[in-house]
């Protein structure tokens, strides 16, 4: 297993996480939901193993919503500035869903894929050769890092 570390959090430094090892994938989501809490065109997410992300400083809001699949989608954001942190999808329980923007260094993500793409904005460009989904994959592709 990867001893990568990497620290991040929310704009204010009110809240802390700690996040260790490989991301299991990295995509763009461009579903409704993401769009609308987040005041963007898509959210920029890695998924991780649950036990490889810490909260380390902070007490975190949370916001929960029932997802597509009827489960719930807990997400956690910094109750003093607004910043998304993370997400936690019921109906997977495999990872959690950690914002990219909100770690300190994530130059070690190589690929995105592109998720509910239904849903992309007229105005998002989106490369030509990158992968694009219609809903949330079944299967997730592994994300190489930079060192592997
Ligand atoms: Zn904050
Ligand atoms: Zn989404």
């Amino acid at each position: 297993m990867s001893s990568r570390f990497t620290k991040g959090g929310c704009h204010c430094g009110n809240v802390r996480i700690e996040v260790t090892g490989e991301p299991i994938a990295a995509m763009h989501c461009h579903c409704v939901d993401c769009q609308k809490i987040t005041g963007a065109a898509a959210v920029a997410v890695a998924l991780f193993p649950p036990a490889n992300v810490n909260m380390t400083k902070g007490a975190p809001d949370t916001y929960t919503t029932l997802g597509e699949s009827g489960e719930k989608i807990h997400r956690t954001f910094c109750g003093v500035c607004g910043s998304l942190i993370m997400g936690k999808p019921e109906a997977m329980p495999g990872f959690v869903t950690v914002m990219l923007p909100a770690l300190d260094d994530s130059s070690f993500i190589r690929k995105m894929v592109h998720i509910y793409t239904d849903h992309i904005k007229s105005w998002t460009v989106i490369p030509k050769d990158a992968q694009q989904f219609r809903k949330m994959p079944l299967w997730v592709k592994p994300v190489k890092g930079r060192d592997t």
